[in-house]
C-alpha cells in the first residue's frame, strides 16, 4: 500500500511541478552551412525541430530574417532618418548600401514534416502559412535551404567592421520567432533587442581554412581545425581542399553567434571550477590589454559564481568583433581597441549578460530594463570589486543619468517596448541607468542582504524560463516578507518621481519632534539618520503601510528603530522620539544615498554645531 502510494506520487510528481512550470516552445537547429569570403555570401541548409508546448493550435509561424534590415527603406533605415537622435552607428548609412553591400536572406524552399509551405517576406519577418496546423504538444520538422548576403557592417552584425574584423556573424540565420504566453513575438528588426526560444543547436560552418572562428557552442572537431583548439600535443590532420568545417553544438541556447577573420589569435585561460575562457582576438594592436583583460576575466567569473549563481556552461568566449558590446549565448562580441578602462567595463557588462540574457532569457523587447538594468548593476559591483575601488555608491553614474533626464523632461516609463521610446536617450537611461537604480534602490527597501538573496534566488528558479518582471517581484516578496507591487508598478511603469524631504526639527530638552513631508509624486519608505553629539547614529525606519512590514536593522553597529508605518495618501509625517541625556546634532533622510530622491536639497537638517 505505501509502495503504491509512493508509486503514484513519483509519478504525479513531474506532473505537480510541471503545473508550476510556465510553458515554452522548445528548438532543435541543425544548420549547415558554407560562406564564401569572395561573395560574403551564406549558403545552407537548416533543420528546425519545434515543439508546441503551448495549449494553443498554431496555424502559423515567423521567422526573423534580420539581415533584411540593411537594406535602403528598411524600417531600421525609416527608424534611423526620424529618430531625433539616431544611433551614430547607423544614421543615414543603410541609405547608401549598393546591392553587393546590403543584407539579404532569400529563402528557397521551405517544408513542414516535407510538404511544401507558403510564405511571404515582410521586411525582416517571415510570414508561413502552415500545411496542417500544430496542436499542442505535437512536434514538427520544417526544412529550410537559404542564401544569405552578409552585409557591410552597419549595427551588430555584418563584414569588415571598423577594426577590420572580416565578419561578425550574429543574427545571421532566419530564427524561429518566440511564442509564449502573450502570443508570438514576430517584431520587425530596427536595431534594438533580441528574444528567443531555448533549445540545442547544431551548427557546421565551412570556411577558407585560413579563417579563425569563434563564437557560441562547443568545437566538435578541434583535431581537424586547430587554431588554438586542437588539445595539446596533439597533431592536427586537415582535409586538403583548402577548407575547413567547423562543427559546433551548443546545448540549451536561445540564439547561436559566431565571428571569423584569417588574423585572429585564439587564446584559452581556465577558470577554476569553469568555464573554460576563450579569447579571440587581432592581437597586433590590443595585445597588452587584451592579456591584462583574461585575468580580470577569470576573476570576474569566480566572483559571480559565487555571488549570483553558477554559470551553467563550460565554455565562454570574448570576441572582438561587432560594432560595441553585445551580447550571445556563451560568448561577446566586443569591439577591441579601447583603453584598458573602457575594455574591462563592456566586457564586464557583456559577460553578466550571460547570466541575464544568456541563462534567464528576458524577453528583452518587451523588458529591456530587466535584461540591461540588472547586467548593469552587477557590472557596477563587480567592477568596484575588481578595481578595489570601495566606493560608497558604485551606481553613481546610473543615478546621475537618471536625474538629468528628468531635469531634460525626457523621461519614458521603463516598461515601454525597446523598440517605441520615441528617443535612444530615453531608451538608454530607461533601460540601462534607471534598472540599475531599481536595483539599488529595492535594497534600501527591502535591505540589501534579501536584495542579494532575491538576485542569487531568482537566477535559480527562473534558469531557462523566459522570467517577466512580476517572477522577480514575486522572489524578492517571499525573501523579504514585504508587499512590492507598489514599487513596480511607480518606478517601472510610470515617471513618477520622489522628493521626501524634512520639514522641521525641534530638539528639545526631552523630546526630538520631526516633520517630514513628501513632495514628489511616489510614496517610498524613509530612513532617517539621526547623528548625536557624542558621536553615536541611529536610524529611524518609516515603512509604507502597503509594504505590510519593514526591512530588517542592515548595520549592526548603530541603533535601528522601525516607527509606526507612514500612510502614503498623506503628504506630512511627524515622529517624536524621546533621548534623554542626548544632543541631536544632525538628521540625515537617506544617509546611505540609494533613494533616488530628484531633490536631496532639503534632506538634511544641522541641529546643533
Ligand atoms: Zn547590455
Amino acid at each position: 500500500m505505501q509502495r503504491l502510494f509512493v508509486g503514484i506520487l513519483l509519478t504525479l510528481l513531474p506532473l505537480l511541478t510541471l503545473a508550476q512550470t510556465r510553458w515554452q516552445q522548445h528548438v532543435n537547429y541543425v544548420m549547415d552551412v558554407s560562406l564564401d569570403v569572395e561573395t560574403h555570401r551564406v549558403a545552407g541548409t537548416q533543420r528546425l525541430t519545434y515543439t508546441n508546448h503551448s495549449p494553443d493550435t498554431l496555424h502559423r509561424v515567423f521567422y526573423h530574417l534580420y539581415f533584411n534590415a540593411f537594406q535602403p527603406y528598411s524600417m531600421m533605415d525609416e527608424r534611423n532618418h526620424h529618430l531625433p537622435d539616431p544611433d551614430g552607428r547607423v544614421g543615414k548609412r543603410i541609405r547608401g548600401l549598393d546591392s553587393t553591400e546590403i543584407g539579404f536572406q532569400r529563402i528557397h524552399s521551405l517544408t513542414q514534416n516535407g510538404a511544401a509551405l507558403s510564405y511571404e517576406v515582410a521586411g525582416t519577418i517571415l510570414e508561413v502559412e502552415l500545411v496542417e496546423a500544430i496542436k499542442p504538444g505535437e512536434e514538427v520538422l520544417f526544412e529550410m535551404t537559404f542564401t544569405s548576403q552578409v552585409p557591410k557592417q552597419i549595427r551588430r552584425s555584418g563584414r569588415d567592421n571598423k577594426e577590420g574584423i572580416d565578419y561578425s556573424m550574429t543574427q545571421w540565420y532566419p530564427k524561429m520567432c518566440a511564442y509564449d504566453l502573450e502570443g508570438w513575438h514576430a517584431d520587425p528588426y530596427i536595431g534594438r533587442e533580441f528574444y528567443g526560444e531555448w533549445g540545442d543547436f547544431d551548427v557546421t560552418i565551412t570556411i577558407d581554412s585560413a579563417y579563425v572562428i569563434g563564437g557560441t557552442g562547443y568545437l566538435q572537431n578541434p583535431q581537424e581545425i586547430g587554431h588554438g583548439y586542437e588539445r595539446e600535443g596533439q597533431e592536427v590532420t586537415r582535409p586538403s581542399d583548402g577548407k575547413l568545417r567547423w562543427h559546433f553544438l551548443a546545448p540549451n541556447v536561445h540564439d547561436f553567434a559566431w565571428a571569423a577573420d584569417p588574423d585572429y589569435v585564439h587564446e584559452q585561460v581556465p577558470v577554476p571550477d569553469g568555464p573554460m575562457l576563450h579569447f579571440i582576438y587581432q592581437a597586433d594592436s590590443v595585445r597588452d590589454n587584451w592579456k591584462k583583460l583574461q585575468g580580470y576575466t577569470v576573476r570576474l567569473f569566480e566572483l559571480v559564481n559565487k555571488h549570483y549563481g553558477k554559470y551553467p556552461y563550460d565554455q565562454f568566449t570574448v570576441i572582438q568583433g561587432g560594432d560595441g558590446g553585445m551580447e550571445y549565448p556563451m560568448s561577446t562580441l566586443v569591439t577591441g581597441r579601447r583603453s584598458m578602462g573602457s575594455l574591462l567595463g563592456t566586457t564586464v557588462h557583456e559577460v553578466m549578460h550571460a547570466w541575464y540574457y544568456g541563462v534567464l532569457g528576458f524577453n528583452e523587447a518587451n523588458y529591456p530594463w530587466m535584461d540591461e538594468g540588472f547586467a548593469s548593476y552587477v557590472e557596477d559591483l563587480m567592477i568596484d570589486s575588481l578595481l578595489e575601488k570601495g566606493a560608497k555608491n558604485p551606481h553613481q553614474g546610473a543615478y546621475a543619468r537618471y536625474f538629468r533626464i528628468i531635469e531634460k523632461g525626457w523621461e519614458e516609463p521603463s516598461n515601454t517596448h525597446g523598440d517605441h521610446y520615441t528617443r535612444n536617450y530615453a531608451y538608454s537611461v530607461g533601460t540601462y541607468s534607471k534598472g540599475t537604480v531599481f536595483l539599488r534602490q529595492l535594497g534600501y527597501i527591502i535591505g540589501d542582504k534579501a536584495l542579494q538573496t532575491s538576485l542569487r534566488r531568482f537566477f535559480q528558479e527562473w534558469a531557462f524560463r523566459h522570467p517577466e518582471p512580476r517572477d522577480f517581484k514575486r522572489v524578492a516578496e517571499k525573501v523579504s516578507g514585504l508587499e512590492l507591487d507598489w514599487y513596480f508598478d511607480y518606478f517601472i511603469n510610470t515617471t513618477k518621481v520622489i522628493d521626501y524631504g524634512i520639514k522641521e526639527v525641534k530638539a528639545k530638552r526631552k523630546a526630538i519632534t520631526i516633520t517630514l513631508e513628501n513632495t514628489g509624486t511616489m510614496p517610498m519608505p524613509v530612513d532617517l539618520e539621526l547623528t548625536f553629539k557624542d558621536g553615536s547614529k541611529e536610524i529611524l525606519h518609516i515603512p509604507l503601510r502597503i509594504m505590510r512590514g519593514a526591512k530588517p536593522q542592515e548595520h549592526e553597529i548603530n541603533g535601528f528603530t522601525v516607527l509606526p508605518d507612514w500612510n502614503w495618501v498623506n503628504p506630512i509625517y511627524t515622529l517624536t522620539i524621546f533621548r534623554p541625556g542626548k544632543k541631536l546634532k544632525t538628521v540625515t533622510l537617506d544617509a546611505s544615498e540609494r533613494l533616488a530622491d530628484v531633490n536631496p536639497d532639503n534632506n538634511h537638517v544641522d541641529v546643533a554645531k
